[in-house]
């Protein structure tokens, strides 16, 4: 019997991605979208292929965790692997944020994830197998400039994820992190911010531009989101997964840069650079 998969935000890029990779793999993917009445491309792939169902998620709701869960756990039995990929980006340093978008970035990135995750856990240790593969970033590990607020979340999954893998192994649950580099993605196309209206004289200005256009370059030269979704299915295929991953060699390097100087000042020294191209 084929085991379950669930993954949130399916109906575009990574998510949508790793949908089509799953089923591949032979998991029966529920794929969830917080609109799936206009997922189109989700939609027709799941009428292509039998083993992939769409159902609606909000991870921005409790109801609509808490019903989409329970409907999930009702109808096909369990969760063997929840996939968190919902997620945003959101541009701007922190003078020019209101604090509520602090807060709903907080809410989608963060709290969507832990909302989710909460609803899996009983039935993962109860049966004591499961696992929980986190989309995070690798701005999760190192702080991009004009990112303070996705930094902020994705900084706070890691931690959360960090923390509950160690209790989870202890129930036989693997609970893994993702930390991709540029993806290409709506992801760029959908970056909010207060700063989309930013004056002429504004202080920043001439620094968020150059930021925003190294990102742009970035992004479009990033690696595609079916690579990204086959690291998930290795990951998911892991007999003995690890804590964190990346998804390139790239990504790896950058993170390896954080994770070996405990002064910060060799990462600061990379993402400084970023402002003066
Ligand atoms: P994407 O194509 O924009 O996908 C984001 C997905 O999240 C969409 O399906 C979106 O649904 C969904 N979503 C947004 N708000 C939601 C909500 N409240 N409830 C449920 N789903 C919601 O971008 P992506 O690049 O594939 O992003 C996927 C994940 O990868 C995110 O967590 C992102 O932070 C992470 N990531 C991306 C990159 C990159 O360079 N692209 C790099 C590192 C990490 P709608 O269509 O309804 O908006």
């Amino acid at each position: 019997m084929s085991k379950i998969a669930m993954i949130t935000g399916a109906s575009s890029g990574i998510g949508l991605a790793t949908t089509s990779a799953l089923a591949a793999a032979g998991w029966e993917v529920v794929a969830t979208a917080r609109q799936p009445e206009t997922a189109d491309t989700l939609r027709a792939l799941a009428a292509a292929l039998p083993t992939v169902q769409v159902r609606a998620l909000d991870v921005t709701s409790d109801a609509s965790v808490a019903s989409c869960v329970s409907s999930v756990i009702d109808d096909l039995g369990a969760v063997d692997l929840l996939v968190n990929n919902a997620g945003a980006g959101h541009r701007g340093t922190l003078e020019q944020l209101d604090v509520r978008e602090l807060a709903q970035t907080m809410d989608l990135n963060y709290l969507g994830v832990a909302r989710v995750t909460k609803a899996v856990l009983p039935g993962m240790r109860v049966a004591r197998a499961g696992r929980i593969i986190t989309v995070t970033s690798l701005n999760g590990v190192v702080a991009l400039p004009f990112s303070d607020a996705y930094n902020a979340s994705k900084f706070a999954v890691e931690g959360l994820m960090e923390g509950l893998a160690a209790v989870m192994r202890e129930f036989g649950v693997h609970v893994s992190v993702l930390e991709p580099g540029p993806v290409r993605t709506p992801f760029f196309a959908k970056l909010g911010g207060s700063v989309d209206n930013i004056a002429a004289d504004d202080p920043y200005k001439e620094l968020i531009d150059r930021f925003t256009a190294t990102m742009a370059a970035l992004g479009s030269a990033g690696q595609s989101p079916e690579s990204v979704a086959e690291v998930i299915c290795q990951i998911a295929a892991d007999p003995s997964p690890a804590l964190r991953y990346q998804s390139s060699a790239d990504a790896a390097g950058f993170a390896a840069r954080k994770l070996v100087d405990p002064t910060g000042n060799s990462i600061l020294d990379a993402t400084g650079a970023l402002l003066q191209m």
